[in-house]
């Protein structure tokens, strides 16, 4: 695989870049679903964000990327669960974060993992070939045009992301692993609607569009030519400020669990919630969530109405019902009842 675009050259898109560096500070807020057009470059920057995530430290052999820190099952394999936490201390190798594409023809052999059919013939073993869902642990999943993704793989992809877990159960085969991954999707919505349960996954939704500002236009052509023409010598180029990003997201991490969430806040998250008519608690949830993850990343040591503010957008605006009596887009919605709330 050739060298990744670097993310600090990435021109514009700002809502998008913001979102996935939020989603790379806390993975829990459940992914970022793209709208928009074509050509935006949303699978460049994706890998763009693994490539400028530190290698993580996973357990040597291990086929699932299964992390040394992990305490048990089912954040740990079978394989690596019973050969203890020794033997797991002792074996660490890094890797970088993997970022897997889904695509839309795949086979659900493929995303869960099958038997693997060479072995079963010429030696008669019954061994487990992971499948995507397996390569994707801990790192990204994307699937670009996710609103066409067919149901039954819909479906497998609800399951393991509630439980954090993939359960493969026939032709002879038991077989149990962690798979926990930042779930991209990139989509146009008008051709085909995602359904809802889906939907409510994606933490994080963004809106891109192609550049019709003339200069941007201009830089990103002429950013991505100096890339294809010199990819290492543009990649050098960039190099400071990707160094920049990263520590950002290492100490957004780490700080991640100290910042406060006032009870101010929460109410806050609550009333903009109720205002906006928003189905179940996972609005508020993500809300709170993201505003913490957004003071993090900027050093903030408490979430104040101005993080729930910028991110409340992002946060709900995939979560809004269709109302008959009101034909503004859903970003016009969240960002009027933010006014109201919070005061213009
Ligand atoms: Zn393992």
């Amino acid at each position: 695989m050739g060298l990744a675009y670097p993310y600090a050259a990435i021109v514009g898109q700002d809502e998008m870049k913001h979102a996935l560096l939020i989603a790379a500070v806390d993975p829990s807020i459940g992914g970022v679903l793209v709208f928009g057009d074509r050509g935006t470059g949303k699978s460049t920057a994706v890998r763009s964000l693994a490539s400028l995530l530190p290698p993580m430290a996973v357990i040597a052999g291990c086929r699932y990327n299964c992390d040394p820190a992990a305490p048990a099952m089912p954040s740990l394999c079978e394989l690596c669960a019973s050969g203890g936490k020794e033997k797991a201390a002792k074996k660490k190798v890094k890797a970088p974060v993997p970022v897997v594409d889904l695509p839309l023809g795949a086979t659900e052999d493929r995303v869960v993992g099958a038997l693997d059919l060479e072995r079963a013939l010429a030696q008669g073993v019954k061994a487990f070939e992971p499948g995507l869902l397996a390569r994707a642990h801990r790192g990204f999943l994307y699937i670009d045009e996710v609103n066409l993704l067919e149901d039954h793989l819909v479906d497998v992809l609800l399951d393991v992301a509630a439980s954090g877990e993939n359960v493969v159960e026939r032709e002879g085969l038991s077989v149990r692993h962690p798979a926990r991954f930042v779930l991209v999707g990139s989509g146009n919505p008008e051709e085909g609607e995602l359904r809802p349960q889906l939907l409510d996954r994606f933490g994080l939704s963004v809106e891109v569009k192609t550049p019709t500002d003339i200069a941007a236009r201009v830089e990103v052509v002429r950013r991505r030519d100096a890339f294809e023409h010199d990819p290492e010598g543009f990649t050098e180029k960039w190099q400071k400020e990707n160094a920049r990003l990263r520590r950002k997201i290492v100490t957004g991490r780490e700080r991640l669990k100290t910042v406060e969430v006032p009870e101010a806040a929460l109410e806050r998250a609550a009333q903009l919630c109720i205002k906006l008519g928003t189905d179940g608690l996972r609005g508020e949830l993500t809300l709170m969530r993201t505003a913490r993850a957004l003071a993090a990343l900027e050093g903030d040591p408490v979430v104040t109405d101005d993080h729930l503010r910028r991110i409340a957008p992002s946060a709900l605006r995939h979560r809004l019902r269709r109302n008959p009596l009101d034909d503004a887009g859903s970003t016009t919605r969240v960002e009027r009842a933010v006014a109201e709330l919070f005061g213009a």
